[in-house]
């Protein structure tokens, strides 16, 4: 059987930086400042050349040249980046996700209780 410790393929490494870039969007500031604001769209910027899966990080680089990092306050920032996670899905053929519980699902739990 395979080991564990083996190399990420596209998916692991896929699913496992969502899982970062959506908590860190969850956990964005409210009201960054213009220096975090900007360093934010930076990081984007650096993170699109040097993402591991080549054809994903030049789509991705398009993609967020059509349409750049709002990175203004929390709620805008995480509604921006589900939106970039639903164009992969889209591509990929998967199910859109609702980005109005994005909250939910990487900061506050399920409004349910399911997570507490
Ligand atoms: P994932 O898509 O990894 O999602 C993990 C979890 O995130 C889901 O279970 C769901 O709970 C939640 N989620 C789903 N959609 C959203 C959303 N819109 N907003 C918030 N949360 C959401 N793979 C390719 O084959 N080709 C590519 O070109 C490609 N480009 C990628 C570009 C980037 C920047 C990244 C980070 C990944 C890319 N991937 C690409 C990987 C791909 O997006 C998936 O991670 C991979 O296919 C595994 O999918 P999954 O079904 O396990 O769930």
């Amino acid at each position: 059987q395979r080991r564990k410790d083996c190399p990420l393929d596209k998916d692991e490494i896929g699913t496992a930086t969502w899982s970062f870039l959506h908590s860190m969007a969850s956990y964005y500031p409210k009201k960054p400042s213009k220096t975090q604001s900007d360093d934010m769209t930076k990081f984007f910027n650096i993170f699109a050349q040097f993402y591991p899966c080549e054809p994903c990080a030049v789509d991705f680089q398009e993609d967020i040249k059509k349409h750049p990092p709002q990175t203004d306050s929390r709620d805008a920032f995480a509604k921006w980046l589900c939106e970039r996670h639903n164009t992969v899905n889209v591509k990929l053929g998967k199910p859109t996700f609702d980005c109005s519980k994005v909250h939910e699902r990487w900061k506050d739990g399920w409004e349910d209780g399911s997570c507490d």
